[in-house]
């Protein structure tokens, strides 16, 4: 593991990074003495040995936080703000030691992760300023009988569960609106990327954060931690952002103490290229949607539909560009993607290219795994994709991009909605009519027109159907973390009329 000139030294970043779990303020050993390992996907080398929670250790975590939810809710919303405030200078400061950490330990280029430290320290800045401006709203009975107030309330202690795709955005995501309202929270980071959470954690506390506003509790088995906690009365809301299948589990979970609920889950996202589109353009902001993180997001371009007027030249140039791409450690100089995150992985795009090919498609670049150290799989476009294919139905996480062609706007909108999935889509059109039709007829919680990249922290990220419930950033994102409180005053003027 050899450092690139100007990234910062491993071996000592590694030693920053907490391996304990983080309760009241206090980094400690799980109490079984129970640890596990996190590896560097790109070398297959162990980068730490975590301390591994129980249920003892989740219901600790729990308590630490429900001790002091009332005071923190109690604190100056100012006082709230600037410490989101200090969190985000914090994580601009250590903006190289994050991307690294990232890289390390889920494998996206260098450029990649520090695009994701802006991205993630915003979700802080963002809510620093929602916390001051967070308003609720005074009005009458139609009657006139009584003055209403609509205030929001933080909802009580969270449990904040994250998946391993983007270490730092999830988990800000959810941790700085959270504090925002005025919650105190148990995060459960994914056990292939805990290290940049962690770090995050000990940043956040020198930052200023109060022992226990802010616990963390890593471990091998996810449901050991999240089952004791979300049976304990004391929780009241839940926040996930993982696959669909295991928010269904969840949201069962959920059921048993009517818990508050944010679902953000998979997606399985077309991307509609027109055929009055701007072909340079929807080429490059395909390559964004499909490529980027090595097609491990939730928003990543699953199938792209192609007008059949178009298709020969967008689908050239858009091969071009992908079989372009230099494969190899994030870490180094020019790479364009990292290896995938662990070794089923690779084999779920192996059975990906097989199945494709058995149906009829072809590949028209990549379509096979790059032997040696690392999970690594080459960027694959697939053309002669059907509806019949698991691609067009399963959500990919992963660097192979189906192609279809289509031939009226109404087919390629019925083939797009085919999907239980509703979080993001994508058309480049030069039409703003056709933008509008597209945008009442896609069933999407997020729409990119002539746009590869839409995560933003001040835009409402979510899904429909079963990407989700909830919707995290923009001014929604706060309200996930409170309950509405109406007060009804007797209106002094009521009697008299
Ligand atoms: P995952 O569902 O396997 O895991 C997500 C988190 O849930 C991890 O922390 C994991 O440890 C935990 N988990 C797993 N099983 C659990 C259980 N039984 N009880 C409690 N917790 C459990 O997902 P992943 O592989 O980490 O992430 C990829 C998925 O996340 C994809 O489907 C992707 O689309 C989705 N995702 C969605 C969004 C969004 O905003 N909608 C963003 C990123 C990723």
């Amino acid at each position: 593991m050899n450092a690139p000139q100007g990234a910062p030294d491993i071996k000592a970043l590694l030693g920053k990074v907490p391996t304990g779990l983080l309760i009241g303020g206090e980094w400690v050993e799980s109490a079984s003495g129970d640890t596990f390992e996190v590896l560097n996907p790109a070398t297959e080398e162990v980068l730490a040995t975590l301390a591994s929670a129980d249920a003892d250790d989740a219901l600790r975590a729990l308590s630490a936080a429900a001790d002091v939810q009332d005071e923190w809710a109690r604190t100056a919303p100012r006082e709230r703000a600037e410490i989101l405030r200090a969190g985000f200078e914090a994580i601009v400061e250590h903006r190289d030691e994050f991307a690294t950490l990232m890289t390390l330990e889920m494998g996206k280029p260098l450029a990649e992760s520090d695009a994701e430290v802006t991205y993630g320290a915003e979700y802080l800045r963002w809510f620093s300023e929602e916390t001051v401006r967070h308003y609720g709203r005074v009005s009458s009975t139609p009657e006139g009988t009584l003055r209403m107030i609509t205030r929001y309330k933080p909802v009580g202690p969270c449990l904040l569960i994250t998946p391993w795709n983007f270490p730092l955005s999830m988990a800000t995501r959810k941790i700085a609106p959270a504090l925002a309202a005025g919650c105190t929270m148990v995060v459960k980071p994914a056990k292939l990327t805990p290290l940049t959470t962690q770090y995050f954690a000990k940043i956040m506390l020198e930052a200023g954060l109060p022992a226990g506003v802010l616990n963390v509790v890593s471990g091998k088995s996810a449901s050991a931690i999240s089952e004791p906690i979300m049976a304990d009365s004391r929780l009241r809301k839940m926040s996930f952002t993982g696959s669909t299948a295991v928010g269904r589990v969840l949201l069962e979970s959920a059921a048993q103490n009517i818990l508050r609920t944010s679902m953000e889950l998979g997606g399985n996202a077309p991307l509609i290229v027109c055929e009055d589109a701007n072909i340079e353009e929807a080429v490059a902001g395909a390559v964004a949607a499909k490529m980027r993180n090595g097609g491990q997001a939730c928003t990543s371009a699953n199938r792209i539909f192609v007008h059949e007027e178009v298709a020969q030249e967008f689908t050239e140039k858009f091969v071009a560009e992908i079989a372009a791409f230099t494969v190899g450690n994030g870490l180094d100089e020019g790479v364009r993607m990292g290896p995938l995150i662990e070794p089923a992985a690779v084999e779920k795009m192996e059975e990906f290219v097989r199945d494709a090919t058995r149906k009829g498609a072809h590949v028209a670049t990549g379509g096979a795994r790059i032997e040696g150290k690392g999970y690594f799989f080459a960027p694959t476009v697939l053309t002669g994709v059907t509806p019949q294919m698991r691609v067009f139905q399963e959500e990919i996480f992963g660097p192979i991009a189906p192609v279809l062609t289509y031939r009226s706007e109404e087919e390629v909108l019925r083939l797009a909605n085919t999907t239980e999935y509703g979080l993001a889509s994508y058309v480049f059109t030069e039409n703003i009519d056709r933008l509008w039709r597209m945008a009442d007829g896609l069933e999407f919680g997020m729409m990119g027109f002539n746009a590869g990249v839409i995560s933003n922290a001040a835009a409402p990220f979510g899904g429909v159907k079963q990407s989700g419930l909830g919707r995290e950033g923009s001014a929604e994102g706060i309200n996930e973390y409170t309950s509405v409180q109406y007060l009804g005053l007797r209106d002094p003027y009521s009697q008299r009329r």
